[in-house]
């Protein structure tokens, strides 16, 4: 069963029509699927902020609440240019259906910020996020609704967000937000988490193909957090990462890129940009390159109706939030590619983040190791019943995670009942 999406780019369509096709397939009340259709709360902010040179300038903020069901809304705030209102409700709701795939006592939710992080100076992305803060800190809180850093923003911007909401409440809150640096309460293996949770989804679906990694080559669409790390960890279980790319383009060494090289070079840089390693290739050549394993990494709607019977990877592991759109989920299905997901193979990041909220209300730390084998048994749990309910409905990988955490949303819903 599959539908076609008639606006293809628009991921909160794209959204809606995968739970549509998991709300028939788990038979779900009319009135219930109505509610998870649907945001719960929604603010638009215009923000204005004194730049470095005395001009003011007016950015608009967003901050959406899909569903508090299961938890606190939980979900990441992004700096891009290209942010939009819809983009941010799709960020949201994925958010609801992976933190309930994994388990995780959570609903979700997600920010967004239109400016160019990459523009600003140091002193201009504080007062940016500051200002943001306090525009939406009606919703905030460790029991209402906790951010983390997504495209765009780091764990500099994750501790004056902590800073900021401490200071409108007078007390010290660091589980207020996630992703904050170590010292300020932040969780070892957070950093490295959605890289290593996209290597774990990797490493299984290897297994379960039966297909050995030092036989594998991968290529990695974005170069950020998710993508880097993923490289440097799909490099580790013995995958030949040969391309990677970032918004600017990509770089392609059959013989298996300079990671450590690479690490370093954009340490400083940011950017692939001046790295010599290999040959330049274009994004969209980068998607299509004859490799086992494809990581989209950097955003969403990257393989299309458009280019999907071009994709040559058995196995797709998302480490982007929403890179397939609906359309092209069916011409991956007919050619037999492997999807992992994104609310399975990105979940590593929310599932250390929930490490995070725990440790900080505890203010009890636990070691690297601890956090690490405690996310490794949830990725590994997480696709094992991803792969199983796929198998026992005949479904795609997609709709089947769809599926587990829809359950689990609506039964919840369920319980709580309708207040009116
Ligand atoms: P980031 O800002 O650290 O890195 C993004 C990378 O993608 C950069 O290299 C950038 O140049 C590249 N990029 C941006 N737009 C592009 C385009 N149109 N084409 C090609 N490359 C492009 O962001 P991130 O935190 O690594 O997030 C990347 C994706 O992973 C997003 O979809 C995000 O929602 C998702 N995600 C992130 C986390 C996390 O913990 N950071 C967790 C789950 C999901």
């Amino acid at each position: 069963m599959n539908q076609q999406v008639a606006s293809e780019d628009n991921p909160y369509a794209a959204m809606q029509a995968r739970l549509d096709l998991a709300s028939a397939r788990l038979g779900l009340e009319p009135n219930l699927i109505a509610i998870l259709r649907t945001c719960e709360r929604e603010i638009t902010i215009s923000m204005p902020v004194v730049m470095d040179d005395g001009s003011v300038q007016v950015f608009e903020g967003f901050r959406v609440q899909h569903s508090t069901a299961r938890g606190p809304a939980k979900g990441g705030i992004r700096f891009a240019m290209n942010v939009n209102r819809d983009e941010v409700r799709a960020l949201a709701a994925w958010m609801t259906w992976k933190c309930a795939v994994v388990n995780v006592p959570f609903g979700g939710g997600k920010g967004g910020v239109v400016c160019d992080p990459f523009k600003m100076s140091k002193g201009e992305l504080e007062r940016v996020t500051r200002r943001y803060v306090t525009g939406i800190l009606d919703m905030l809180g460790p029991d209402r609704d906790v951010p983390a850093p997504d495209m765009g923003t780091d764990g500099q911007v994750m501790a004056w967000f902590m800073d900021t909401y401490s200071m409108h409440r007078r007390s010290y809150l660091p589980a207020s937000v996630t992703g904050k640096p170590i010292d300020l309460g932040g969780s070892l293996g957070r950093v490295e988490a959605t890289g290593r949770g996209v290597m774990l989804c990797a490493r299984e679906a290897l297994k379960h193909l039966g297909m050995n990694p030092n036989e594998c080559t991968a290529a990695i669409q974005g170069a950020g957090n998710v993508g880097l790390i993923s490289a440097l960890q799909l490099a580790r279980i013995g995958v030949k990462v040969v391309a990677i790319s970032d918004v600017h383009g990509g770089l392609y060494n059959k013989d298996g890129l300079d990671l450590a090289g690479l690490r370093k070079h954009l340490k400083v840089q940011r950017k692939l940009d001046g790295f010599q390693d290999g040959d330049r290739i274009s994004n969209n050549e980068l998607l299509e390159l004859p490799v086992d394993i494809l990581v989209p990494a950097a955003t969403e709607n990257v393989i299309t109706s458009r280019n999907a019977e071009r994709i040559q990877a058995r196995i797709i592991v998302e480490g982007a939030n929403g890179p397939v759109t609906a359309n092209a989920d069916k011409i991956l299905d007919d050619k037999g590619t492997f999807v992992v997901p994104d609310i399975l193979a990105n979940a590593g990041g929310v599932t250390v983040s929930y490490f995070e909220w725990v440790q900080d209300r505890m203010s009890f730390f636990w070691t690297q190791k601890e956090v690490e084998e405690r996310m490794e048994h949830i990725m590994v749990d997480s696709f094992a019943a991803t792969v199983d309910m796929a198998q026992r409905f005949k479904e795609s990988n997609r709709i089947a995670a769809y599926m587990l955490g829809v359950d689990r949303v609506a039964e919840t819903t369920r319980m709580r009942g309708i207040y009116a």
